[in-house]
């Protein structure tokens, strides 16, 4: 036996951490060395090229070709000081991870030579095979080509030693088959969205840009013990796994220290962040035992997005140099918690302010309330939205799971806020008299810039307000988080749009500015109450009051992507220029495709486990339970034998009735595959996949875990749960 568990353990056993040094004294000194940022590009570029750089980053104007032919060569002059061999274009297909395709910078030319080249065309434009990634449908495969496109937003950077250009992913035909077409463009929209409504406080604001921090959990396994687990390498969760004896009960892991292996592995992934300019900052453990967490500095929205895919893959890699499997998994263990990856959103001007801080003045407090009501609006008119963007069959494991945020959308923002709402609404009247509007802003001027109960204290909520940035929660560990970000902005631009529409309408019937405002802003309190909830996320009567209150509850990833091909969200994104009504299509599609593969997935690994590990561990174990009865025959006699041998007969027929129905469940899940697989509309496919094969995991799992409990612990194949969740 290859991998059985006690050979992975003895090997757990003998680990050490692995020593890791700094590269240099200070990471000063080497953080973001293998960027080409300001400092690479100062150095290696003339002024001319530096400026239009700098001009696309900052005012998103287009680089010409000579222009980028000049770029291209100061970006080969600086990996060429590096000892760096290839490029390649860096992309996110739907797939969820990233795509590269390597080419060498080195040209033959005659005599058997080479030359290095790396031209503009070779920078701004490539041509992957795009047949292999998920397009639902848009290209056909018979002209399967997809172009990449260069995002001078995200600077390149040497990974693996090869030059990594961030870009974009297109099909021939100009539709998006990527993460970040939709989420640059949505940005765009909120930016334009945001400017215009801060002309109303500052002039001098002349761009908003979207701030990202992400906070990304993880869980450790040794790589011993995770090869001898073929569910946790195929579908990257346990599909099986009785739960120990000990959990997460007693938080000890989350207060305790670090364990050096793990305290080894962290410094040498951070170094690897750092040299590719990932601000990662904090580290720390989670609740769950083997479970942990990083976040980074904030950044502007599309380098964070990019950085957190970055850092993912820099996690994995890192793993395997310390014996460690990273699980980015949403839910890897039953019975203890999952892992998310909180989108800490925000929106900041040129003029360095954050918009959802409150401020010292009365002006800038109009300002914070009018960008915090009008998110409130646009989480409130979109809530289906918002779920549609987080949904994925990993994810499905923790939303609503009593450890998750619920699959409910409502927002927390504290004491002080709602009673700063409460008195916009009873103060503010439709005319004001010069002395009300004054002793209002008086008022406002008031709110405290440290709001105490938004610190952290509510942890149910999905979607909190923690004192100068919205936490969006229920974002899944491994999702991409442009999914979220594309939508938030998106719906906040629309926000932001409408609400300069009705303010403009009022100023125009002659309403002071100011009042107008505080009018539109008094609407929309009134109108979204009923998405604000301070209390539990996790209890059912949140379920309850919810449901009364019309929210909307999706369980399902099936269900929940339906609001992405609704009519509202359709135009949503049209209108702002984001996709057209293919490009939606074609993306809820790959989303269902996305989920029909991996629950079709787990149903083969439940199945083979179940047929060539357990059942066979079991008979094996039943066997020995059988000899033993009939030695006791041989010993005893009559009333005797019936006595002694009693127990093991029970356990016999145990093991019996669990293994026949393993196998039968085993079987009418493989019916309800095939039956599912012929099915060939994308909705209902998934609807199937959830509804009738999906039903079979848990109910394979109750006997199989029931079995690891009776069979002989030396015979058991897989690593349990408190080896995998305790061993150090
Ligand atoms: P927590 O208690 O949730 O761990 P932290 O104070 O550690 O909160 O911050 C969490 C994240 O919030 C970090 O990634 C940080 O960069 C991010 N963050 C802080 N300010 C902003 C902001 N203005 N915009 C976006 N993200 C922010
Ligand atoms: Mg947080």
């Amino acid at each position: 036996m290859a991998f059985h568990r006690f050979k992975a353990l003895e090997e757990v056993m003998t680990r050490t951490p692995v020593d890791v040094k700094l590269p240099a004294d200070k990471v000063s000194e080497f953080f973001g060395a293998n960027v080409f940022g300001k400092d690479a590009m100062r150095n290696f570029l003339s002024e001319e090229a530096y400026g239009s750089v700098m001009a696309a980053i900052e005012q998103g104007t287009k680089i010409d070709r000579k222009m980028a032919d000049q770029i291209a060569n100061g970006m080969k002059a600086w990996v060429m000081s590096k000892g760096v061999t290839h490029y390649t274009h860096w992309f996110q297909p739907l797939t969820g991870t990233t795509a590269e395709k390597h080419d060498a910078f080195f040209t033959p030319v005659e005599d058997g030579r080479a030359i290095e080249t790396f031209g503009g065309s070779q920078l701004v434009q490539q041509e992957p095979d795009a047949s292999s990634f998920p397009n639902g449908g848009i290209r056909n495969t018979f002209e399967a080509r997809g172009y990449t496109a260069w995002d001078p937003t995200s600077p390149a950077f040497i990974y693996s030693n090869t030059l990594c250009i961030p870009t974009i992913f297109v099909s021939y035909t100009g539709e998006s088959l990527d993460f970040k077409t939709p989420l640059l463009k949505a940005l765009n929209a909120l930016d334009k969205a945001a400017t215009e409504v801060c002309q109303y406080f500052d002039k001098e604001v002349t761009k908003v840009t979207t701030t990202l921090g992400w906070e990304q959990e993880y869980f450790l396994v040794d790589t011993a013990l995770y090869n001898a687990r073929p569910d946790l390498a195929m579908t990257g969760r346990t599909l099986f796994g009785h739960s120990p004896a000990k959990g997460q009960q007693l938080e000890d892991h989350y207060f305790g220290s670090i364990p050096d292996r793990v305290a080894a592995y962290m410094r040498d992934f951070e170094q690897e962040c750092w040299k590719v300019g990932i601000p990662v900052k904090t580290r720390h453990n989670e609740v769950a035992p083997n479970q942990f967490e990083c976040a980074p500095v904030f950044e502007e929205c599309n380098l964070a997005v990019d950085h957190n895919q970055l850092l993912m893959d820099v996690m994995e890699k890192t793993a395997i140099r310390h014996n460690f499997r990273v699980l980015l998994h949403e839910k890897p263990f039953a019975g203890v918690n999952g892992s998310g990856k909180h989108n800490n959103w925000s929106m900041s001007t040129s003029t360095g302010k954050n918009l959802l801080s409150p401020g010292k003045t009365p002006k800038t407090n109009l300002q914070f309330l009018t960008f915090f009501i009008n998110t409130i609006k646009a989480v409130h008119d979109n809530d289906d939205l918002m779920r549609a963007s987080i949904a994925s069959a990993n994810n499905d494991h923790r939303l609503g799971a009593n450890e998750a945020p619920p699959a409910i959308m409502s927002i927390f923002i504290g004491s002080q806020l709602t009673q700063v709402l409460a008195d916009l609404e009873t103060k503010v009247k439709g005319k004001m008299t010069p002395e009300e509007k004054t002793a209002l802003k008086l008022g406002i001027g008031k709110i405290p810039d440290i709001l105490l109960d938004n610190t952290d204290r509510n942890r149910t909520s999905p979607f909190a307000f923690t004192g100068n940035k919205f936490e969006f929660r229920a974002v899944g560990s491994s999702a991409n988080c442009a999914g979220a970000m594309t939508v938030l902005n998106a719906i906040m631009a629309n926000q932001l749009m409408q609400f300069k529409k009705e303010v403009d309408a009022l100023i125009a019937k002659g309403e002071d500015k100011d009042v107008a405002i505080f009018n539109i802003l008094v609407k929309y309190i009134k109108e979204t109450k009923r998405i604000l909830f301070e209390g539990n996320g996790y209890g059912d009567e949140w379920r309850a009051e919810a449901k009364k209150r019309g929210l909307s509850n999706f369980n399902t990833t099936p269900d929940a992507l339906d609001a992405y091909v609704g009519k509202k969200s359709l135009d949503l994104f049209e209108s702002l220029n984001i996709m057209n009504h293919r490009e939606q299509e074609a993306r809820h599609a790959i989303y269902l495709e996305n989920y029909t593969k991996k629950i079709q997935i787990e149903g083969r690994v439940i199945g083979d486990l179940a047929l060539n590990h357990i059942i066979p561990t079991a008979l094996k174990y039943q066997n020995m339970l059988i000899e033993n009865v009939e030695g006791l025959k041989h010993i005893f006699d009559g009333a005797d034998f019936k006595k002694v041998a009693a127990s093991q007969i029970e356990m016999i027929k145990d093991i019996s009735e669990r293994v026949s129905a393993i196998k039968v469940k085993v079987e009418e899940m493989t019916e309800e595959r095939k039956k599912a697989n012929n099915i060939t509309d994308h909705k209902k496919q998934a609807a199937a996949y959830c509804d009738k094969v999906k039903t079979y995991f848990e109910e394979i799992r109750y006997e199989v875990d029931k079995l690891e409990l009776i069979v002989d612990d030396e015979s058991w194949p897989l690593p349990k749960y408190r080896e995998m969740l305790f061993t150090k």
